[in-house]
């Protein structure tokens, strides 16, 4: 079954149309959330994207600013990088400080953070860094004792 019809109807999404035309479902990994988010297929408050990187709301904020970054090719986990994906981190970075700087939290500051693993609560299972901001954040990051 072609994903188009898996995945049913596009969101509209006018950058995807403009830049990828009906190819985007191909980078589509099964059951993958953010790769569905980045191909259009899940409705998301997208801030940002280009051909290497997608910025959206967190659906559920836990800071007034709350962004999420990805590649928009699936990397499940900080833990499985290579080298050569070197470049879409620096582009996911500059990015963020970007964002960060139209959003109006450049100079109050902010967090960028990834979860990797059961420790740390990461739950879903493609690359992502959070964008918090807006706010005063405390440090350690986890309940004292
Ligand atoms: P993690 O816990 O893996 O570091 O972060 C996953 C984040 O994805 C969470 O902050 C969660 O609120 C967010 N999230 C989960 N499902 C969705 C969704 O469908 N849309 C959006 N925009 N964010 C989501
Ligand atoms: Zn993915």
């Amino acid at each position: 079954m072609p994903l188009v019809a898996r995945y049913g109807t596009m969101r509209e999404n006018s950058w995807l149309e403009e830049h990828r035309g009906g190819n985007v479902l191909d980078m589509v990994v099964e059951n993958c959330l953010f790769c569905k988010i980045a191909a259009g297929v899940i409705p998301s408050k997208i801030v940002y994207q280009d051909q290497d990187v997608v910025a959206f709301e967190d659906i559920n904020p836990q800071a007034p600013q709350h962004v999420l970054f990805i590649p928009r090719r699936h990397i499940a986990s900080m833990a499985n990088m290579t080298i050569e994906d070197g470049p879409v981190l620096a582009a996911i970075f500059m990015t963020a400080a970007k964002v960060a700087r139209d959003l109006g939290i450049g100079e109050s500051g902010y967090r960028f953070v990834a979860n990797v693993g059961p420790d740390s609560g990461q739950s879903v299972f493609h690359l992502h860094f959070h964008l918090l901001g807006g706010r005063p954040m405390g440090w350690p990051p986890f309940p004292k004792k």
